[in-house]
């Protein structure tokens, strides 16, 4: 009889984690009814050898914008309840142009165009495996411009090197977080105002801190007016931290890599 007692206490006892778990997976916020904006793809680079290669590594340039916004927005954002900027039109061109990638335009339409000619220089150093990794990597970057929140009251990218530190750090530290960053472009030195990778791995460091740290600092946005980083980091993560102590803890941590 103890042994049946024993048994049922058991199963009840499953039973009430299985349900349990049920639960937390139901809280778990879906991003079924995330409305992904109209993607209408161009190509402006026809005959050239990018093109050619582009065509090959990505069979259905629709589908990898969109999964790759998925990626973004999962990143920088809790649910699609969030304050999320509204995109609903994403102009993609890829073009026979200088330079690797831009995005431009402003909600609820915006531009992305990728160079040809920097996909012909990614083939140089790699094969078609390296080129995609490339190339959804710097998608990535260019969709966390349209979709990251922008700091107020400290003017503009052109004209304050926080809000441009914040841009483009935000844009590199969502790329290394979906790994699309070789480990080895980690590297000591440099400041947290540097912007792009130096910026984007601290940021990405500091979710060891808070793991929605990303997800916290990009909403501090609207939170921290006017917008700094040392205010943005305390209000994160708490009064008692400073911006440079703890990039002063992140490098010591690069040494030991
Ligand atoms: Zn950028």
């Amino acid at each position: 009889m103890k042994k049946v007692l024993f048994l049922v206490f058991i199963a009840s006892f499953l039973i009430s984690c299985c349900a349990k778990s049920t639960i937390v997976a139901d809280k778990t916020p879906s991003w079924d009814t995330f409305i992904y904006p109209e993607i209408n793809f161009v190509n402006k680079a026809a005959g050239t050898e990018g093109w050619s290669i582009y065509n090959r590594i990505v069979p259905d340039p629709e589908k990898l914008i969109k999964e790759s916004i998925l990626g973004v927005v999962k990143t920088l954002y809790w649910s699609p309840d969030d304050t999320i900027p509204n995109i609903r039109k994403i102009n993609y061109t890829v073009e026979d142009v200088k330079g690797i990638s831009a995005k431009g335009g402003a909600p609820p339409e915006i531009n992305i165009f990728y160079s040809s000619r920097w996909v012909e220089q990614s083939a140089k150093n790699g094969g078609d495996d390296k080129v995609l990794y490339e190339t959804e990597g710097v998608l990535y970057h260019e969709l966390v411009h349209g979709f990251q929140l922008e700091p107020q009251g400290i003017g503009s990218y052109g004209t304050n090197k926080t809000f441009f530190a914040f841009i483009e750090g935000m844009a590199d530290a969502v790329r290394a977080q979906n790994n699309y960053f070789p480990a080895s472009n980690r590297k000591q030195g440099g400041n947290w105002m540097d912007g792009y990778q130096t910026t984007g791995f601290f940021l990405q460091w500091l979710t060891s801190k808070d793991k929605d740290f990303l997800r916290k600092f990009n909403k501090s946005a609207l939170e921290v007016i006017p917008w700094s980083f040392d205010g943005a980091v305390k209000h994160v993560l708490g009064e008692k931290y400073t911006t440079q102590e703890l990039w002063d803890e992140y490098q010591e941590s690069l040494k030991n890599n």
